[in-house]
């Protein structure tokens, strides 16, 4: 696909605008494993920093790109906002990358657009930092993610609750075309653009359906299988997005926008963390359902493309219906693999024993305020250091199992059976030994912003970008917060 090609779809969705003036840019953090698929690694040697500050603070052209702020429509906490679109980002290029797909590389905090409403275009360099470091714990983790190639400081303050230091964060996605979109071309009421969006989606994400005679219907199943892939890697590593409005949720199935998401630590699926989201709306739990109520904003979008809304209604009402169960016969596939189990191919009774066991450790967990990380670990640990052969789940050597987990791990330890190393490797695969802890976060940050030492953020995200790996380092980062984090907040202004 070409580059540059965001901008054929017509000037109705984007402003072409430059970057704000940034007079004392400086390269803070840089992606290697970013810039090198992008074949920008030599903007990383030492001799090219200065450029490199200059591009990635929006003030020299990158691959001579016109920087464009992108619009789009979008639910906020369920009330609809017809012009959203970039209020603090520019799209500086379009590249191709080593894997031959077409990817968006797109500034955060570089300045106000027609897109702004009150905002001041401008992001702080904490909340820059944060998205360096979640977006590489997420694709550590192998959820899907947009990525962050390089994040520099402009030497300029932010008003936030207090003046902070500025910065801009260069975003890596495969597109940035989100449910809002599509909403916004729909409100504008022209068939033949929204027709043109689709077929520009399908060429970017889809392009096996190109040929499609149910191009719609399919587009609409296609999102939503990348949908149900990446929620459930949330869910399988305790990720709570935190604002799951529609102009947060990607064609690409790609994680975005890092602002008040949050890591749960003891299981409990109304963890919620936003201080805005004092509804619990995008709490753990909800991510599935939250997902399908988006889903359907989507599809809404879609409808004009039908010969009337009832032929569309028929069509797509009927998939979005189908989600949840989807959606529920993944999340217990995925809980399966996270005890070394499988539901795939199992007898009906098997099926049912497997997901009652799901059921009461979830139960258990919640109830005894377990750490949703260490849980896991702590079970796969015990098995691997049990004698086999059958008999009653006494404790093994080394590991204790809290005390709740012992009756339940007899009916567990039946249910794996005598294939033992099958279930750990599983395991291992499936459950990270750790994760980004809030507490670690933002004590980094807090390092970084009074003392400009990046040095613990860096352990920090190599530790968390192999999380399934041990390392000399990764018993520093895997305890929850010593008094549990009642009290913790995120919020959203990056
Ligand atoms: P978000 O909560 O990050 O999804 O942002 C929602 C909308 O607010 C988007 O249209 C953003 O571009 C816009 N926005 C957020 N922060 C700012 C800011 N500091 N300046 C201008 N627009 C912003
Ligand atoms: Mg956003």
């Amino acid at each position: 696909m070409r580059e540059a090609s965001y901008c054929g779809l017509g000037p109705q969705l984007f402003q072409s605008i430059s970057p704000a003036l940034c007079p004392q840019p400086r390269l803070l953090l840089w992606n290697e494993g970013v810039a090198a698929s992008l074949g920008l690694q030599h903007l990383g040697q030492n001799e090219n920093r200065d450029s490199a500050s200059q591009i990635f603070a929006g003030q020299t052209a990158l691959n001579a790109f016109s920087p464009l702020a992108l619009a789009y429509a979008g639910h906020q906490f369920g009330h609809y906002n017809p012009s959203l679109g970039d209020g603090r980002a520019h799209l500086i290029a379009e590249i191709t990358d080593n894997h031959n797909i077409l990817r968006d590389v797109q500034l955060k905090g570089s300045g106000r657009t027609r897109y702004s409403r009150n905002g001041d275009g401008k992001c702080a360099l904490k909340p820059a930092l944060r998205e360096y470091i979640m977006s590489e714990a997420m694709y550590g983790l192998g959820v899907p993610t947009t990525r962050t190639l390089a994040v520099v400081s402009t030497g300029e303050k932010v008003m936030r609750t207090g003046p902070e230091d500025g910065a801009i964060v260069t975003r890596v996605a495969d597109s940035h075309l989100r449910f809002g979109t599509f909403q916004y071309v729909a409100a504008l009421g022209d068939a033949e653009l929204l027709t043109a969006l689709l077929d520009y989606a399908i060429e970017r994400h889809f392009p096996e359906l190109a040929t499609s005679e149910h191009k719609v219907a399919d587009f609409l199943q296609a999102v939503m299988a990348r949908q149900v892939e990446t929620i459930i890697g949330w869910m399988r590593v305790g990720f709570i997005h935190g604002v799951m409005n529609t102009d947060n949720m990607t064609i690409s199935g790609e994680t975005i926008d890092y602002g008040p998401c949050a890591m749960m630590n003891a299981y409990d699926p109304q963890t919620v963390f936003s201080s805005i989201d004092t509804m619990g709306r995008y709490a753990f739990g909800n991510q599935g359902i939250i997902a399908q109520w988006n889903l359907a904003r989507l599809a809404e979008a879609l409808i004009p493309l039908y010969p009337t809304q009832q032929q569309g209604v028929d069509v797509l009402g009927p998939l979005i219906s189908r989600f949840i169960k989807q959606f529920d016969a993944a999340f217990d596939q995925m809980m399966a693999t996270k005890l070394g189990l499988s539901l795939e191919g199992a007898d009906e009774d098997v099926r049912q024993a497997v997901k009652a066991l799901i059921e009461n450790l979830l139960n258990i967990m919640q109830a005894a305020s377990l750490d949703y990380t260490q849980t896991f670990t702590q079970l796969a640990d015990w098995l691997r250091e049990r004698p086999t052969g059958k008999g009653p789940a006494i404790a093994s050597e080394h590991v204790i199992l809290p005390a709740a987990l012992t009756e339940w791990s007899s009916r567990w330890l039946e249910l794996i059976g005598d294939d033992r190393s099958t279930a750990l490797a599983q395991m291992k695969a499936n459950n990270p030994l750790v994760i980004p802890r809030n507490h670690q976060v933002e004590d980094v940050l807090e390092i970084a912003a009074q003392t400009g030492d990046l040095a613990p953020l860096r352990r920090l995200v190599t530790v968390v970008s192999s999380p399934y790996e041990w390392m000399p380092a990764t018993a520093d980062y895997q305890s929850p917060p010593a008094h549990g984090d009642a009290g913790y907040r995120t919020f959203c202004g990056t």
